[in-house]
């Protein structure tokens, strides 16, 4: 029986239009072989490049996000059975936290609790490194390892050669080609940050017992309702829309909408809320096929829903992930805001919504493309070589 490869992954996913871009096949591709396919352009599928150099090995396809062959497996894993009746997944407890830290909490997307939590396991020992996503030019990031407080501080910083506001842009841009730098550190213990696309590749490649997942000690995920597309014409697009300069956002953040914090005019603060419906035209088709919202396969995850301005909202999973935050808690890294069962609940129920927004938004994208692709079914029979 011919094992299924990349060349499925592209009539199956790429041409139907719902390859995430997550970037999981090149990463795991080029920690076999270097440069057999790539993201070769932004916002599209990622490409062979030289495709002779194929082994036709197979992982690609399985660890593929829309192939969903591990998707039971993984399940199993992570403690639930049914994703579509329980798409918050598997919740030990929740959270509400903020950095006790001054400079990760200044530079942090919400609580800055993320990278308090990556500085708290270095400074143990309890991981080697973690690999974290850094703005390299103008819509491209890079994975880096961070060993030290100064590199998870640059990791997030601005970067000179870039408008601070593409910066900000930046932090909403997935591919990060986290997978190959790992081979780079065997024998560590790593951290890793993602976003859902990204953590299940890996979880794939855990349950696979392919190397060099056998690296990650933890998996930190974010929320991710959607991710976006800027370009230049895009962006003068935005600014005629919503009647704004680009030049004037100091910050950008995703909880329920799009916020926008303005840069100071007065004493306070112009904050802009920008509804999920009306930036339609900037969402990444990719993100349209996606229905996981809260990272149901990470240790831990963390988002910015369900949790005041500067608090993330944080989401434990794993024995490991519950090991950490209160270990974290204990010693004073990061502070929780007082919940009550109450409190709890109404911060599930409205992460809960959105979770149900973004499956509805998938059924119905992937019907659609189900009835334009061609009349063709998405999963091809396996042909017998
Ligand atoms: C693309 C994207 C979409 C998001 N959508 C939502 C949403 O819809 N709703 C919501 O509530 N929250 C969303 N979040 C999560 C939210 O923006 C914050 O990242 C989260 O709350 C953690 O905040 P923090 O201040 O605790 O993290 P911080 O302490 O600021 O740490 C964040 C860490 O994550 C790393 N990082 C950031 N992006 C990536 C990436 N793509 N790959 C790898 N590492 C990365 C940074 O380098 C940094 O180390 C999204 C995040 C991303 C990246
Ligand atoms: S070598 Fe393996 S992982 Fe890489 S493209 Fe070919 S089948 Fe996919
Ligand atoms: S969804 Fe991710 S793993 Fe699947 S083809 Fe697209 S980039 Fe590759
Ligand atoms: S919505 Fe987020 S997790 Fe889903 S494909 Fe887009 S970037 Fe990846």
């Amino acid at each position: 029986m011919r094992i299924k490869n990349f060349k499925d992954l592209i009539k199956e996913v790429h041409k139907p239009g719902i390859c995430q871009q997550c970037g999981g096949c090149v990463s795991f591709c080029n920690s076999i072989e270097n440069d057999v396919i790539g993201m070769t352009e932004p916002n599209s599928p990622p490409k062979y490049i030289n495709e002779e150099k194929c082994l036709e090995c197979g992982i690609c396809y399985l660890i593929c996000p829309q192939t969903h062959i591990l998707d039971d497996d993984l399940n199993k894993t992570y403690n639930f059975t049914n994703f579509s009746s329980m798409p918050l997944g598997f919740i030990d407890n929740i959270y509400s936290c903020q950095a006790t830290d001054k400079e990760f909490l200044e530079i942090g997307t919400d609580g800055g609790v993320v990278n308090s939590l990556i500085n708290y396991l270095l400074e143990k020992k309890l991981i080697d490194g973690a690999i974290v996503a850094k703005t390299k030019t103008a819509f491209s990031r890079e994975a880096v390892i961070a060993r030290n407080k100064k590199d998870l501080i640059e990791a997030s910083g601005l970067k000179l050669d870039l408008s601070p506001q593409l910066n900000e842009l930046q932090k909403f841009h997935t591919y990060t080609s986290s997978i190959p730098q790992l081979k780079q550190y065997k024998f560590k213990r790593l951290a890793v940050v993602g976003t859902p696309c990204q953590i299940y590749t890996i979880r794939c490649m855990q349950n696979l017992g392919i190397i060099p997942s056998q690296n990650i000690e933890l998996c930190l995920g974010l929320f991710c309702y959607e991710n976006f597309f800027f370009d230049q014409p895009r962006i003068e697009m935005f600014e005629k829309k919503f009647k704004l300069k680009f030049e004037n956002i100091d910050r950008i953040n995703i909880k329920e909408d799009l916020i926008l914090k303005l840069k100071n005019r007065g004493a306070t603060q112009k904050i802009i809320h920008i509804p999920f419906d009306s930036i339609k035209d900037y969402v990444r088709q990719a993100c349209l096929a996606c229905s996981d919202f809260t990272n149901i396969y990470a240790d831990i995850s963390f988002g910015g829903l369900g949790s005041m301005d500067k608090f993330t909202t944080v989401i434990t999973r794993t024995k490991k992930g519950i090991d950490i935050i209160k270990k974290a808690i204990n010693a004073g890294v990061i502070r929780t805001s007082k919940l009550d069962r109450a409190n709890k609940m109404k911060m599930k129920e409205k992460i809960s919504q959105f979770c149900q927004f973004k499956m509805k938004r998938f059924d119905n994208f992937m019907k659609n493309k189900l009835l334009t692709w061609n009349s063709q079914p998405l999963a091809l029979e396996i042909d017998d070589d």
